[in-house]
């Protein structure tokens, strides 16, 4: 079954059953545009940024990772342009008081909620970041923001790097953290929500280099959707096109993917020249220029930059859409995870044959503790009859589950110190010597 088959209703559905992704705030009746990771959540969304931190910052040399404060002083965001200009178009429904973005409308003369014609409003502007208050005071002069986007944390410590790092150009920073943003109409599940995780990369360059460092994210992001197992046919280029392109950026990618309510952006690469730190600069009156070790101090210029945009939730809801799959199995119909092993919040589960034999228990125990012990996300299991446990496990995407028999124990000599390891796409087992297990698992 492909994607686009696949309903929403049958991910969100599936993720709250087994613990993938809960709705917010739920016992008092939610909170719109928020969602509650569960255990397996937490753990894709683990693998999802340990994958990209590995792929985006220490398999390079030219990488420096921060972890900078959400809240920040509100100049930055002045500086960046977010006061004036972070604004979506809003109208409102005089009938049923519902709010849309009056870009996402399809029909600007009727109410998608209400369905009624010729109640919606004149657009409005709208800030989309959330306001606070620091300290005691309560005037205005005490607003700060929760940060859209985790670029200007980075921004804020380019001279705080070069001073420690002395690091030579192209080189980039990189960070991974929440953002907060008032969304008018959250929806289609954690893909527009007011609070999520992106993974951005703020790469610095000469000007003269900026193409051929576009192309290398470029290469490196659709590496990532290869290494998140995202279908290849799944993953599509949108050119952002001159007049829909930020004034300072002279080349944007959306990378867009066939979710189950359309193709949308997925992620962004954006060559964003030289503005943010000059902003910062000028707002600052902090120097952001550059000056490699040996060059006249004449050469000091402001470097360019190259910025691939991440989202994790957008990217977990990509992974489940694509991954959830029905087929037959054993002549019944099953859905299940084809997740990639790469990111699968289970890696192997480990099931005694029987609960009620403590020898068979004890050895599956120990073959599971020494699985941990390895690294491995394991999962042990002993509740229920063997196909109940492969299907619960099919279910939230476990690739392998390991079966621990009598055979195992020494009943068949010939099989003593071997186990069954069951294969989630196929069904199919073999039995293998425990001492492969750990080659055959990848560890
Ligand atoms: P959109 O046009 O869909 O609102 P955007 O172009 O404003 O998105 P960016 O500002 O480029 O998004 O943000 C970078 C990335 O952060 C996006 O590609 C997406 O993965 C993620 N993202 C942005 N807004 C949200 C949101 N409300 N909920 C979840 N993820 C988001």
């Amino acid at each position: 079954m492909s994607t686009k088959e696949t309903s929403l209703e049958e991910i969100v559905s599936l993720a709250k059953r087994r613990g993938f992704v809960y709705p917010g705030s739920e016992i008092y009746g939610g909170f719109a545009g928020t969602f509650d990771y569960g255990p397996l959540g937490v753990a894709l969304k683990n693998n999802v940024k340990n994958l990209w931190w590995k792929m985006f910052v220490t398999d390079r040399e030219d990488m420096y990772g921060v972890d900078a404060a959400i809240l920040m002083n509100p100049k930055a965001w002045e500086a960046s342009g977010h006061v004036s200009g972070f604004n979506d178009p809003m109208v409102e429904c005089k009938n049923c008081k519902g709010r849309f973005r009056a870009d996402h409308l399809e029909d600007a003369s009727v109410c998608p909620s209400c369905g009624k014609k010729g109640t919606l409003g004149e657009a409005r502007t709208f800030n989309m970041m959330f306001k606070t208050k620091a300290g005691a005071t309560d005037d205005e002069s005490a607003t700060v923001y929760l940060r859209p986007e985790t670029a200007g944390g980075m921004f804020v410590n380019f001279k705080n790097i070069i001073d420690s790092f002395h690091p030579k150009l192209p080189f980039g920073m990189a960070q991974i953290g929440k953002a907060f943003r008032n969304e008018i109409a959250p929806r289609d599940f954690v893909f527009r929500v007011r609070e999520f995780e992106q993974m951005e990369v703020e790469y610095f360059v000469r000007p003269a280099d900026w193409e051929k460092s576009f192309e290398e994210w470029q290469g490196t992001m659709h590496a990532f959707a290869e290494a998140i197992g995202l279908p290849k046919a799944a993953v599509h280029e949108l050119e952002v096109a001159d007049g829909d392109r930020a004034h300072y950026s002279k080349r944007t990618i959306d990378f867009e993917f066939d979710y189950p309510f359309g193709r949308k952006e997925l992620w962004g690469l954006a060559y964003r020249t030289d503005f943010d730190l000059k902003a910062h600069s000028e707002t600052s009156k902090v120097d952001l220029n550059y000056l490699e070790d040996g060059e006249k101090a004449e050469d000091r210029f402001t470097p360019h930059v190259i910025e691939p945009s991440l989202g994790v939730d957008r990217t977990v809801l990509a992974i489940l859409a694509s991954a959830y799959t029905v087929d037959e199995l054993g002549g019944e119909e099953r859905s299940y995870l084809k997740l990639s092993p790469s990111i699968a919040p289970v890696r192997v589960a480990v099931f005694p044959l029987l609960k009620n034999k403590p020898e068979l228990v004890a050895k599956a125990r120990e073959i599971y503790a020494a699985l941990k012990k390895a690294g491995i996300a394991a999962m042990f299991d002993d509740n229920g009859n063997i196909g109940k446990r492969y299907r619960r496990q099919d279910e939230i995407g476990t690739p392998h589950c390991v079966t621990i028999d009598f055979d195992t124990l020494g009943e068949n000599p010939e099989h003593k110190d071997t186990v069954t390891l069951r294969d989630r796409d196929t069904g199919e087992q073999e039995r293998i010597a425990i001492s492969e297990l750990l080659p055959k698992l990848g560890a």
